[in-house]
């Protein structure tokens, strides 16, 4: 009983550490990404917006945690291309070998289906490293 009760604990904490995780990496790309004014342009199609109305979408799916968090991976898109036109996969691909070279699109796709667990410790780092950055 004891141990069942500590593994939900823990299994809550950690789901506590991805989601602010994925807030403070979201926010990280699109302010990086951002001009003195805070204007940002969608990866896939151009539009430019304030990044606080702009999306931080994922290439390969968030399903992925070996690519999650990857700055590659994850770019500034607007609501039309990463909700509405559910992320504009085959543009987004373009765009990446066209920005980082040929390959890296097939590159985080095969990245994206290593296994990768990190640890609770390692999730911290994370969320300090990219909150730094705010
Ligand atoms: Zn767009």
């Amino acid at each position: 009983m004891v141990k069942i009760k500590f593994t939900s604990v823990k299994m809550k904490k950690r789901k506590q550490l991805i989601k602010k995780l994925d807030q403070v990496f979201s926010e990280y790309i699109r302010k990086q990404n951002a001009n003195e004014y805070g204007m940002v342009e969608c990866f896939t199609c151009g539009s430019v917006k304030h990044w606080k109305n702009m999306d931080a979408g994922h290439f390969m799916s968030r399903s992925k945690y070996s690519t999650r968090w990857d700055d590659k991976n994850v770019q500034v898109q607007c609501k039309a291309c990463n909700v509405f036109k559910h992320g504009e996969q085959f543009k987004f691909s373009l765009k990446l070998d066209q920005v980082y070279g040929k390959g890296t699109a097939e590159e985080l796709m095969i990245k994206s289906n290593n296994l990768q667990k990190l640890s609770n410790f390692e999730l911290k780092s994370l969320i300090e490293e990219y909150s730094s950055f705010s």
